[in-house]
């Protein structure tokens, strides 16, 4: 039966379509967290989007879920659907811009290298996110933490349109006109509400940047944390500021402050110059930078490692914290680390009305990073990203994490968590329009909202 109607589908469309036992399926198959070992029932790489409404039909009469991958980067493991329709949009890059207008407009598969090397030729930027190979459409769908968070906002309020397949097979034109309620939605919804193939953004001149890391550790490492929060307390629009906390080859906790200034070295130097000048700051490598190697400052992190991700958006950055920070990098193995995104400007300002994205208050995206590679230490390093998320969850705002950084057994509960209760309402109500059986359903899930 499931036969002929993969013979249907082939027959409708013009992608390529892989079955379990089909050479290319294993390579296409493989997840970016070694942990997340779904198995997709097919895999279909569209060759256009006649045939991503083809396939997402096909799927509706088939009984078949749907997941749906772009970079591939999910940590959550959401783009390793189990037993379901897997749509590869991951071949879909390129990205235009029009200068005129500052927009640029990306297919659904660009990395964030695809849609930076397009803007940068014009001395724009959209804000996007760190890692220069994560792919656009996760990162924007549920959020979007860059450089330019602070100036900007996340990349999901940069978002000004998208095309989107429905659950029925519908495409839609979204934007503030056409469907307000529904760009809302996907401004921070994530993947809930169908399979989007075109993403567009507005831009901003990004002409400089001065960015690099500070490194700190010894017995001031403490107060050089709580120095980094006074920074950033005081910080304007241009800094972002992060800290990544890790166990030093002697076992002692060390951490590093990485910056990203938009503009000149000057301005740079005087938001963070007493940080490189503190007694722990045992190196400081802070360089003039253009936008696009502001975006390199990170080296990718490769497939196939074994990650769980675990952590807290925060409303107020204080000394337990700090000593959050200093207990679990003492404590951390392999290449695991604690990371602190911190949040301001912009991204407070923009009214809560303007996306679904439900972490805008926060002072700061708080996360354990455990990064290993034998299964022998699995236990142990999710105990140890666990630890930590307990450790500043008195912080939350809600109780809730980033959902771009969700851990592989995310709770209903804590996807609830990352949202205000009325955007939930508005979220269910959204989805319960556009996929009222919950064919989209491998993401932070958004249940319909149950009829009345
Ligand atoms: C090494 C690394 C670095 C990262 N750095 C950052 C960072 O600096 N800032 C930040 O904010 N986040 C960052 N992230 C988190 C990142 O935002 C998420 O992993 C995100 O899911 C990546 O998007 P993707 O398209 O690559 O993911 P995929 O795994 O392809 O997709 C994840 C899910 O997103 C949804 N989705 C993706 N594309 C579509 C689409 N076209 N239509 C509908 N739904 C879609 C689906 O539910 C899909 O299952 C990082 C992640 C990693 C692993």
């Amino acid at each position: 039966m499931l036969g002929e109607a993969v013979q249907d589908l082939r027959g409708r469309t013009r992608g390529e379509l892989l079955q379990p036992a089909d050479v290319g399926y294993e390579e296409a198959r493989e997840a970016y967290n070694a942990m997340a070992t779904g198995r997709p029932a097919m895999i279909f790489r569209p060759a256009n989007v006649p045939d991503v409404v083809a396939a997402v039909r096909w799927a509706q009469e088939s009984g078949l879920a749907i997941g749906v991958r772009g970079g591939g980067h999910s940590v959550a493991g959401h783009s390793s659907p189990d037993g379901a329709l897997l749509i590869d949009l991951s071949r879909w890059r390129g990205a235009t811009v029009d200068p005129a207008t500052r927009t640029a407009d990306a297919l659904a598969g660009c990395r964030l290298m695809d849609l930076d090397a397009a803007t940068y030729a014009h001395g724009l930027a959209a804000p996007s996110g760190t890692f220069i190979d994560t792919g656009i459409g996760g990162l924007t769908l549920s959020g979007g933490i860059s450089w330019l968070v602070s100036s900007e906002g996340f990349a999901c309020d940069a978002l000004i349109g998208a095309q989107l397949v429905t659950a029925d097979g519908d495409v839609l034109e979204v934007d503030e006109t056409r469907e307000p309620e529904l760009l809302w939605g996907l401004r921070g919804g994530g993947g809930n509400f169908g399979i989007v193939t075109h993403l567009r953004y507005a831009l901003t001149e990004v002409p400089a940047m001065f960015g690099g890391r500070m490194r700190f550790r010894g017995g001031a490492l403490r107060d050089a944390i709580l120095r980094t929060f006074e920074v950033e307390a005081a910080a304007p629009d241009e800094l972002v500021l992060a800290i990544v906390a890790w166990r030093d080859e002697d076992g002692s906790p060390a951490i590093s402050v990485n910056v990203g200034w938009r503009g000149h070295p000057e301005g740079g130097m005087a938001a963070v110059g007493a940080l490189a000048r503190h007694p722990a700051c045992y190196e400081a490598d802070l360089k003039p930078m253009n936008w696009l190697q502001q975006q390199t400052l990170y080296e990718p992190i490769p497939f196939g490692l074994r990650q769980y991700w675990k952590g807290h958006l925060i409303g107020r950055l204080d000394e337990s914290l700090a000593d959050a920070l200093i207990s679990s990098a003492s404590e951390a193995t392999n290449e695991s680390f604690a990371l602190v995104e911190l949040i301001h400007g912009k991204a407070h300002r923009i009214p809560e009305a303007h996306a679904a994205f439900g972490g805008r208050s926060a002072v700061a995206n708080v996360t354990a990073l455990a990064i290993w590679e034998d299964p022998a230490d699995d236990e142990a390093e999710i105990a140890w990203a666990r630890r930590f998320a307990d450790r500043v969850s008195p912080l939350s705002v809600r109780g809730g994490g980033y959902l771009n950084y969700a851990e592989l057994d995310q709770t209903a509960a804590r996807v609830a968590a990352a949202y205000p209760p009325d955007s939930w309402m508005r979220l269910q109500q959204l989805k319960r329009r556009l996929d009222p059986m919950n064919l989209f359903r491998f993401n932070p899930n958004i249940p319909p909202e149950a009829d009345s």
